[in-house]
């Protein structure tokens, strides 16, 4: 929608996240040895440790694993409020922290289906949000 607040900082180890959501893709790790995904970037596996790993573009879909309304703002920002901070279960297997963009924040409910939807922002900053399915 407009600028974010806080811009992501990207290193060696997110820098492919940040650079696909930019293309509107959301791109996990996936572990060479143990085939295992990982997300948020890592620079070893958590299941078995190893380092190598290659890139893989997530479905986009998955399912709300937890939620909540946030309904009073930060101090010193300007009022966005309420908004859903949702944590997904991606169909790939891990969980991202994440807001909803569309859908009433009393539709949301555990178990939920949602969907990526990629929100541009100004600078180059792209994040990863998503909608309620069958609000879309
Ligand atoms: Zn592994």
């Amino acid at each position: 929608m407009s600028d974010f607040r806080f811009a992501p900082i990207e290193n060696p180890d997110t820098e492919a996240l940040w650079a696909g959501l930019r293309d509107g893709r959301l791109l996990i790790q996936k572990c060479s040895a143990c085939n295992a995904h990982r997300h948020p970037p890592s620079p070893i596996c958590h299941r078995c440790n190893e380092g190598e790993h290659e890139w893989v573009e997530a479905s986009g879909r998955g399912t709300v694993w937890s939620h909540s309304v946030v309904h009073e703002p930060l101090d010193g920002w300007p009022s966005e409020v309420p908004y859903t901070v949702v944590i997904v279960t991606l169909e790939e297997g891990v969980k991202i922290v994440s807001n909803l963009v569309e859908g009433s924040h009393e539709a949301v409910r555990i178990g939920a289906p949602v969907e990526l939807a990629v929100t541009q922002g100004a600078a180059g900053v792209a994040l990863p949000r998503f909608r309620l399915a069958d609000a879309g």
